[in-house]
């Protein structure tokens, strides 16, 4: 079986995002970036399977600036066996995205692409389900648990209220969740031996795919400022101030 998982690079969750003076958009000049964390766990996942000899091959594909090599060497290091990058200096959106991934897969036909639930900058949550789609192949979103069942894959996906159980026939694609797994730390020795991996380099014009924008931003702000909160002396003046003040009580 071979996997592809699909990897973004991204601000590092413990950076304070900035954003630019005119609004346009955010400013990551000098901040530190990662792998999307939901995208570490798809690599474990696909890892895990590699070594429970359900997967033979993984290849990881981002889709981004050319330091993005730097997070599919991460990949490679924690167990992925070659890798994609599709250059671009843009921020594509996942419609875009999806439409590069699905020519990919086109080319390498994986049985199973696995991807994070969402990217931790855009929070879009749209790319799996658009790759799907275009594909159309089955697809399972928010995954917290796979079981590789023949030529099925067995998902149990958090929804609202619980958990669901569900299959999906090969080739599909997967949006993993939070609890799925606890990806690994690379070990020195492969990170080493990362550096030696394939990792082709592909520019995006050579996918054909056209980027014309489908969306407008408008505008991008910081969160709007908390106000400093206040000290009662005794309870009776909070209850008196939540209903006369805040008005939450009436
Ligand atoms: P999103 O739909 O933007 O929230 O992203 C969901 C998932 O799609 C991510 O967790 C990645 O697996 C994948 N993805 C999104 N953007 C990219 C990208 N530029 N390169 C590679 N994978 C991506």
């Amino acid at each position: 079986m071979k996997v592809l998982v699909s990897i973004k690079r991204v601000l590092d969750y413990n950076m304070k995002a900035r954003v630019k003076a005119d609004g346009s958009g955010m400013d990551l000049a000098g901040l530190k970036m990662s792998m999307n964390p939901f995208d570490e766990i798809a690599v474990e996942e696909a890892v895990r399977m590699k070594e429970a000899g359900v997967a033979d091959e993984i290849i990881v594909v981002s889709i981004g600036p050319s330091a993005a090599q730097e997070t599919l060497r991460s990949a490679l290091a924690l167990g992925a066996d070659r890798a994609i990058l599709v250059e671009t200096p843009d921020a594509l959106e996942p419609y875009h995205v999806a439409k590069i991934l699905a020519k990919i897969v086109e080319s390498e036909k994986p049985d199973l692409c696995l991807l994070g639930k969402q990217a931790i900058d855009d929070d879009a949550n749209q790319t799996a389900q658009m790759l799907a789609g275009f594909l159309n192949w089955s697809q399972a979103t928010f995954a917290s648990k796979i079981d590789v069942t023949g030529d099925a894959f067995k998902v149990t996906r958090e929804v609202d209220g619980g958990l669901e159980t569900l299959t999906c026939r090969k080739p599909c694609v997967i949006s993993v969740d939070l609890r799925l797994n606890e990806p690994r730390y690379p070990k020195l020795p492969n990170i080493m031996q990362a550096k030696k991996k394939p990792l082709d380099m592909v520019p995006v014009a050579s996918y054909g795919v056209s980027l014309s924008p489908t969306r407008e931003i408008i505008k991008v702000a910081e969160p709007a400022t908390r106000k400093a909160g206040i000290k009662v002396p005794d309870v009776a003046t909070l209850v008196q101030k939540l209903d006369t003040e805040a008005r939450v009580l009436s």
